[in-house]
């Protein structure tokens, strides 16, 4: 089979392991006990992949990592209360649509989509709205790159708990439960995890799960139900079971490389060559290191290229970078390192880019 070096920020290249799991462990119905012993061993791994998480408790959905947020936001913040959405990316717009369209009470404490958050408005918001119960935010904003200071925006939070879409951030980047108070966190299997797309996930704190809380308007998405399902031992619904299967071989694998923190090493490790090498060739970064998720960067398209120009040549050798959204469509485009990449790929990638450029 043609390996491809999937870029793009998930889905990400299987490890052969992955994929041998896929094509060898027998079919299983989600009803028989190996399943609820396989999803309870996913749940409780996914929980404590973060120290401080003892408290929690996994919920797997069935969807992209956009169920998995949208199902968080739309369950955990009481009727009559107000979750304030710190946004600075195209993650953080979509959950303020998300909250619109649920009718879920929310202020948008919008900066432009390559800046940091506005934690001095946000500070000023929650100042003169005592009914906001909860902030949400993005942890990685793969809109450019960004990792957001989650230690400020706990600070201005001034003890309401956070809300977190760490989709493109669990499993390669820090996440302080305990110390940043995250009430929640949303993720999925086929990001930093290097699982394969169908499985998502929110980590929530156990008390939290239950509060009454608010009536989720979604019965597919109610994230209590979906939980109180899984602690009985079986999921609500017909769960995607293969990638449930290559998710729990992935975390073996992640547990392997180290951790979380063994990931988020590798990725930068990863990353700095493609840097350099672009660096080499004028191609520059948008964002400083410091400022930079481990797993993606985006950098600013050469006058010589707009991004199909780029992509034909980088795809014909079987590297997929991915563009930017919306208005930086023609003005950058973006390389993750997620997934199986060895130093051979990146040299190679780095060489492509050098005759492309040339
Ligand atoms: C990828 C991503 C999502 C969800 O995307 P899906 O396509 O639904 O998996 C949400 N938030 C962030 C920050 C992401 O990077």
């Amino acid at each position: 089979m043609k390996r491809r070096r999937l870029l793009n920020p998930g889905p990400v290249t299987l490890a052969p392991s992955v994929r041998e799991a896929l094509a060898t462990v027998p079919d299983l119905c989600h009803r028989e006990p190996e399943y609820a012993t396989l999803q309870q061993s996913v749940r409780d791994d996914l929980a404590t992949l973060y120290e401080s998480a003892s408290d929690y408790s996994t919920t797997l959905l069935t969807g992209s990592g956009t169920a998995a947020v949208e199902s968080m936001l739309t369950s955990l913040v009481p009727e009559g209360a107000a979750v304030l959405i710190a946004a600075n990316g195209i993650y953080g717009q979509r959950m303020a649509a998300m909250a619109s369209r649920a009718g879920i009470g929310h202020l948008v404490v919008e900066s432009g989509i390559t800046d940091p958050i506005d934690f001095a408005e946000v500070a000023r918001r929650l100042a003169a709205h005592p009914e906001v119960s909860h902030i949400a935010a993005v942890h990685h904003e793969t809109t450019i790159g960004r990792l957001n200071d989650l230690g400020r925006l706990a600070e201005v939070a001034a003890g309401r708990p956070i809300l977190l879409d760490a989709v493109s951030s669990f499993g390669a980047e820090d996440i302080r439960f305990a110390e940043w108070n995250i009430e929640a966190c949303a993720a999925t299997a086929n990001k930093c995890l290097h699982g394969v797309p169908g499985i998502a996930f929110v980590v929530a704190q156990r008390a939290a799960l239950l509060e009454p809380g608010g009536q989720s308007p979604s019965i597919y998405l109610d994230l209590r139900a979906n939980h109180l399902a899984q602690e009985d031992g079986y999921p609500q619904f017909t769960p995607a079971v293969q990638s449930l299967i290559a998710l729990d071989v992935a975390l073996r694998d992640l547990e392997a490389a180290g951790g979380w923190s063994g990931r988020g090493e590798r990725y930068r490790s990863l990353m700095s060559r493609v840097r350099d090498g672009l660096a080499a060739r004028g191609v520059e970064a948008m964002l400083p290191p410091a400022d930079n998720a481990a797993s993606l960067t985006s950098f600013r398209l050469p006058d010589s290229h707009d991004f199909e120009g780029l992509f034909q040549p980088l795809s014909d050798a079987d590297f997929v970078i991915y563009p930017g959204q919306r208005q930086l469509y023609g003005e950058i485009f973006r390389v993750a390192v997620m997934g199986d990449l060895s130093d051979d790929d990146i040299a190679e990638l780095v060489g492509v880019f050098d005759t492309v450029l040339s």
